[in-house]
């Protein structure tokens, strides 16, 4: 890709980090800036790049989808990620929200369940010399024990309900973002370690394609 694509897409970033994640309410300004930073039109099919930054969450093969702007900027502000925090995501999909999150931390483990989606995710990565994340494929539902305690854990599809294996790989006041509710429909958590305990805080409705593994709904059951 040619650094003239990349500047053509510099204005649609900035109008949607003002209109579609700031104006919604999202504040935070190392998390505006991550998102006025990450080219988000990398990390779609070519062919829907011109749509990259509106206000969807963009068909990304698999039956999967790349999490729509407001939604992002919100699972990064609610996890309060720091510089030198440890991160672990589950759901990789096309790698965008990996980016924010790496933009913001020290270092980003991202697990992806479907091989070809965590393939084409780390070449984006290479492509564009994000060295501090690493990709796994596997069931995110189990988090990863090789990696853990997590700072942070960013879960971006939705749960059943709150997989404890990925609760207790929070480090002590470690935080975790994941929707929890039905197939379809469901409402951000946030929950945060406190020795054995997990303070947990409902912050608004959203809608996420289901977490399925062992923790999560069973493949069988879902329908994309
Ligand atoms: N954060 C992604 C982005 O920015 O493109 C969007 C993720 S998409 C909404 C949810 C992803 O979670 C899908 O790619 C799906 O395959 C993945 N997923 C679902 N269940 C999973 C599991 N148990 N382990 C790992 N990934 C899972």
């Amino acid at each position: 890709m040619s650094d003239n694509r990349i500047d053509r897409y510099t204005a649609k970033r900035q109008t949607m980090v003002e209109r579609l994640v700031s104006a919604r309410g999202i504040t935070d300004e190392k998390v505006l800036n991550a998102m006025r930073t990450v080219p988000r039109h990398v990390f779609v099919d070519q062919a829907l790049a011109d749509r990259a930054y509106d206000d969807y969450a963009a068909p990304i093969g698999d039956g999967q989808t790349v999490s729509q702007p407001y939604m992002v900027g919100l699972l990064a502000q609610t996890a309060k990620i720091g510089k030198s925090d440890t991160v672990l995501e589950v759901g990789t999909g096309s790698g965008y929200t990996t980016a924010i999150l790496a933009t913001l931390a020290e270092r980003v483990y991202t697990i992806e369940r479907i091989n070809s989606l965590s393939n084409r995710a780390r070449k984006i990565f290479n492509r564009f010399y994000y060295k501090n994340i690493v990709c796994i494929v596997g069931d995110g539902s189990l988090g990863s024990a090789m990696y853990a305690p997590f700072d942070v854990i960013v879960v971006t599809a939705g749960a059943p309900r709150i997989p404890m294996p990925l609760a207790r790989q929070l480090s002590e006041g470690g935080r975790m973002v994941i929707p929890v509710g039905e197939e379809k429909n469901q409402t951000l958590n946030l929950v945060i370690r406190d020795g054995n305990r997990f303070a947990v805080t409902r912050i608004e409705p959203c809608s996420f394609v289901p977490l399925l593994g062992k923790h999560g709904y069973e493949a069988k059951q879902v329908k994309y």
